[in-house]
């Protein structure tokens, strides 16, 4: 079961984001880097800010990211809510993509363990309109 009901509405992908979602369709995180000055960047844009090229291309993500903020919501902000709190808002960070970060969720911590430095590792996760979006998971370290 998602961590977020199907009535909470899915990703609309733009002309800018389109491939970072086909990307997320196939179960691939990957970044925008600037082919020129190969930066990463996130969300995506047509130019990049640094050098102003127009020329990217498309980068695996590591496969663990940390918990750069979070935040634990208590007030339902869609109706579909009010019987999922309290639930988590993430900003997870990778520091090896110039520190790309995503907002998403954690899927399997309790409010009370969330942690900023907290590695974490992707799941996938299916929204209302179908489309396979990244959440996350504490990785496990053994
Ligand atoms: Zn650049």
């Amino acid at each position: 079961m998602a961590y977020l009901p199907e009535e909470i509405p899915g990703p609309q992908p733009t002309t800018e984001d389109r491939p970072f979602w086909d990307y997320c369709q196939q179960r691939e995180l990957r970044f925008q880097r600037c082919a020129a000055c190969r930066r990463f960047r996130h969300p995506p844009t047509p130019v990049c800010p640094h050098c102003r090229s127009f020329d990217s291309e498309w980068i695996a993500a590591p496969e663990t990211g940390e918990v750069f903020s979070f935040s634990i919501v208590h007030h339902p902000a869609h109706p579909a809510m009010k019987g999922k709190l309290p639930y988590n808002l993430v900003v997870v960070d990778f520091p090896a993509c110039d520190h790309a970060r995503l907002v998403s969720n954690l899927v399997d911590v309790p409010p009370e363990e969330i942690r900023i430095g907290m590695p974490v590792t992707v799941v996938w996760e299916t929204a209302g309109n179908g489309m396979l979006v990244p959440r996350f998971k504490k990785k496990e370290t053994l």
